[in-house]
């Protein structure tokens, strides 16, 4: 029966609540707002099939890269609502062509994220775009088998460790799946999310909101922004709209204040969430095929599998070759969990009732005394370098 003594120890991909026969495990919120599952002993017949479908308990391997790529969509509305590339819409489009259905991540109405499925093309855009915070996935494994069991085309898209959940859950190969996963930086938590929109809300006296878009492209792909559009009582439009650096959630999410546990310690960490194409934000692009990058978003593509190889070989977008260590240089969250600060993170969920949070994330990621020191020297031996240089030379 599974128990959970280590959170860092559970992705919360939700596998063996869907697998077990006895249905007799639950998700239960945590303090940070992330899900655990919980098993209940007295319904328990001692199957162990949650400990067989986990996939941390049963240590995944690393891929060998078998394909990279720079890759941007040419469809320019597609990429213009897409984080990076857009390739995920072009793959997704293809597999929709051939009759498939799309597992991906979409906003709830109450803005939470969730993993759902659709068939339409219409359905496709609620997935498009990447949504900062940890989605539930639900019952969405079982969903995937039972198309897969009728001989459908699936994509399954998500973080490595969804798919590598996907993966453990099905407990077996299905020629007419296709999983794509992503970079992965980690997932924040989604209370944080809801506390961030709670108080946004409140102080720019937002109404009803129609969309958020944590990577909105309108000042280009690399100084994206955070905006959230809405309708007042007079259904007229607004948009609240801040640069990312500015934005008071991304800057928690970006200084790794409350991701969960377990990507402190990523265990899917370089390639092991057996996804057949890895996709992410081709960062550094302008200095490695400057040609390529017009700031409207160029995707990195890693493929690992044959099956991966077939679907991309037929898609209808802009490719370069590259190695795979070029798209490593610019986005070491590929190989490297990111760095767990204990006692920030610590503080910053015992204060979380009683501060607002954008004073609870400002106080986090305020430099120390001894950061303030070091920064202060730096600069000071910066000055000084230029100083003999412009004199000498
Ligand atoms: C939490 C998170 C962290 C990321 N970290 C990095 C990183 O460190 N480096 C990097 O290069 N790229 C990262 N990405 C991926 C990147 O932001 C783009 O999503 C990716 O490059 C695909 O872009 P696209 O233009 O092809 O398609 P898009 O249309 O932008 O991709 C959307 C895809 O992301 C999925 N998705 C969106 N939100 C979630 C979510 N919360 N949970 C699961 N799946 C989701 C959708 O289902 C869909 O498959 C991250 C994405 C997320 C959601
Ligand atoms: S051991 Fe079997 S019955 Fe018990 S919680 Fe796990 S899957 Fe369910
Ligand atoms: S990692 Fe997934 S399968 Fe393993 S305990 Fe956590 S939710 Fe269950
Ligand atoms: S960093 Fe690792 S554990 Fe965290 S969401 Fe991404 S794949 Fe899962």
């Amino acid at each position: 029966m599974i128990q959970i003594r280590d959170k860092s120890k559970c992705c919360g991909c939700a596998a063996c609540v869907q697998r077990c026969p006895k249905q007799c495990i639950s998700f239960k919120k945590d303090s940070e707002g992330f899900l655990y599952p919980e098993a209940d002993a007295s319904l328990c017949i001692e199957c162990r099939l949650c400990e067989k479908v986990c996939p941390i308990l049963q240590e995944p391997h690393s891929h060998i890269p078998k394909q990279c790529y720079a890759a941007i969509n040419p469809n320019e509305d597609v990429r213009k609502n897409s984080s990076s590339g857009g390739i995920f819409t072009a793959i997704a489009t293809t597999v929709l062509s051939e009759g498939g259905v799309v597992f991906g991540a979409r906003f709830d109405t109450d803005w939470s994220v969730i993993h759902d499925h659709t068939e339409t093309l219409e359905g496709l855009a609620a997935f498009q775009g990447s949504k900062y915070l940890q989605s539930r996935v639900g019952n969405t494994y079982q969903q995937a088998e039972k198309f897969l069991k009728e001989g459908r085309k699936v994509l399954f898209s998500g973080t490595p460790c969804q798919i590598s959940g996907l993966h453990h859950f099905l407990r077996k190969e299905y020629s007419n799946l296709l999983t794509v996963d992503f970079i992965c930086h980690g997932v924040p938590s989604p209370s944080v999310w809801q506390q961030y929109l709670l108080e946004t809300k409140k102080q720019h006296s937002i109404e009803q909101i129609t969309n958020i878009s944590f990577r909105n492209k309108s000042n280009g792909w690399k100084k994206y922004r955070f905006t959230i559009e809405w309708i007042n009582h007079k259904k007229e439009k607004n948009i609240f709209s801040e640069f990312s650096y500015q934005n008071i959630y991304m800057k928690g999410f970006l200084k790794d204040i409350y991701l969960r546990p377990s990507c402190y310690s990523c265990p899917v960490k370089p390639l092991k969430g057996c996804s057949d194409i890895t996709i992410g934000d081709f960062w550094g692009i302008e200095k490695i095929l400057p040609d390529f990058d017009d700031d409207k978003g160029s995707s990195c593509v890693i493929i690992q599998t044959i099956k991966g190889i077939n679907y991309f070989d037929h898609l209808k977008i802009k490719t370069v070759e590259v190695k795979y260590n070029t798209i490593l240089q610019g986005n070491p969250s590929l190989e490297k969990s990111t760095f767990l600060n204990k006692r920030k993170k610590e503080t910053f969920f015992r204060s979380i009732s009683k501060l607002s949070l954008k004073d609870n994330i400002e106080k986090q990621i305020r430099p120390s005394l001894y950061q303030k020191t070091i920064n202060k020297l730096r600069k000071t031996k910066r000055r000084i370098k230029m100083f003999f240089k412009s004199k000498f030379q």
